[in-house]
């Protein structure tokens, strides 16, 4: 057994277009325990330190005013392999590649509004988590 907690956001597109139920109800349905939650309006400050691994990719800068452009739900989501494990549920980064059955494959046709970031690795989860519920989880 390998328990792991990730971070997840509904971006703003899946927030403003209503879908955030839905892609929490995938999780729970596939078996993750919600750990945190909270629906915040990211500041520039933090989608600069959330986003730094993209800092001077070319796309860096409408990325950087899509997430801060309305309220995202940030979860804290935990199970076994959880990190994979949602990666796999969320679908191809360019929901152009993204399979039907997955959440990008079924709700996104748009690389830029693709409605969901899952973090990538141990490390990612640790450091994002932290981010978002810098008062730990319960
Ligand atoms: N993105 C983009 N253009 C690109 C690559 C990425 O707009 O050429 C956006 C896309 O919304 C993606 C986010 O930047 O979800 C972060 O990119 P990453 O490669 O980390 O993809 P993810 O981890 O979200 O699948
Ligand atoms: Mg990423």
């Amino acid at each position: 057994m390998t328990i792991e907690t990730t971070l997840v956001l509904v971006k703003p597109d899946g927030v403003r277009r209503g879908l955030a139920g839905e892609v929490v109800s995938r999780f729970e349905r596939r078996g993750y325990d919600l750990r945190g939650a909270r629906l915040l309006k990211i500041s520039r400050a933090l989608a600069a330190e959330h986003y730094a691994e993209h800092k001077g990719k070319p796309f860096y800068p409408d990325l950087v005013s899509f997430i801060t452009s309305g309220p995202v739900l940030a979860l804290a989501v935990r199970g076994e392999n959880a990190i994979l494990g949602i990666r796999s549920l969320m679908g191809a980064t360019n929901p152009a590649d993204s399979l039907p059955g997955t959440i990008r494959g079924d709700l996104a046709t748009e690389l830029a509004e693709n409605i969901v970031h899952g973090s990538d690795s141990r490390a990612s989860a640790k450091r994002e988590l932290g981010l978002f519920f810098p008062d730990g989880l319960v």
